[in-house]
């Protein structure tokens, strides 16, 4: 179900989204190589519980009974890790890494979600303009967000602008709506028709998230049910906001 916030969902949403966009902050100032995805897990569970907020990947279900809840309060995914990596203590961070940091904080029953993609230190010119492009398929995306719109004018944008950059999006996951609930009505594909999907209106909070893969797009899951990684092994970068859909221009709710 595709739910329409009021004014007063609208500040809770507000607010969980501040919290996750700390969360990243906080990360972005510490990260450095030598440490290892398990710290930088850390870092941002505490900000998350310090600004009275609940770390919403945490215990996360797989929906599968043989993989259990996820176990940490971030997904951490490096260079050829696409989305949902698991944080260890045994996982160091090196100098050159894109690291892709993806959190949900949860407060006053609502929910912000945000990713970033971080470059560790000098990467190859290659990676960081995979960063980049990853980073602007959302911009370009969100040019779409406006009323009266619909979801597949934004998948179209993201799709066809990660082409011409000569990359590949990743079809098995998407964007998706949020509140409540950390994912809601509609799925937002990365990829797609335009004028398809639903309209948007105002009132509806919507992660959208580019997953870019420099090369081809298809990608394998890990036997710990959770990480997914590239299958050509090359590199891939995730860059998410949660958005608010207004009577003008969208409202970028994890940037503050
Ligand atoms: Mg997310």
């Amino acid at each position: 179900m595709v739910t329409i916030k009021s004014k007063k969902e609208i500040e809770l949403m507000k607010e969980a989204c501040r919290v996750a966009a700390l969360a990243h902050k906080a990360i972005e100032d510490n990260i450095k190589p030598g440490m290892t995805t398990w710290e930088l897990d850390q870092i941002a569970e505490k900000t998350m519980i310090s600004l009275g907020a609940i770390p919403a990947e945490k215990n996360y279900p797989s929906g599968f009974k043989d993989v259990p809840n996820f176990p940490a309060s971030t997904c951490i995914s490096i260079n050829d890790e696409v989305i949902h990596g698991i944080p260890s203590k045994k996982r160091y961070i090196k100098e050159g890494d894109i690291v892709s940091v993806d959190l949900v904080a949860l407060k006053n029953g609502f929910n912000g979600d945000a990713a970033r993609t971080i470059i560790v230190g000098k990467a190859s010119s290659d990676a960081e303009r995979l960063v980049k492009v990853t980073k602007q398929a959302f911009f370009e995306g969100i040019k779409f967000a406006k009323k009266g719109n619909r979801i597949g004018d934004i998948s179209h944008a993201i799709g066809e602008y990660v082409k011409a950059q000569g990359y590949s999006v990743v079809k098995e996951f998407q964007g998706h709506g949020i509140g409540r609930q950390m994912h809601e009505d509609p799925g937002i594909p990365n990829f797609g028709k335009a004028g398809k999907g639903i309209r948007l209106e105002p009132g509806m909070t919507l992660a959208i998230e580019p997953m870019v893969i420099q090369g081809k797009p298809d990608i394998l899951e890990l036997e710990d049910g959770w990480t997914i990684i590239t299958e050509d092994g090359s590199l891939s970068a995730h860059y998410e906001n949660t958005i608010l859909i207004t009577e003008k221009e969208p409202e970028i709710l994890t940037i503050i």
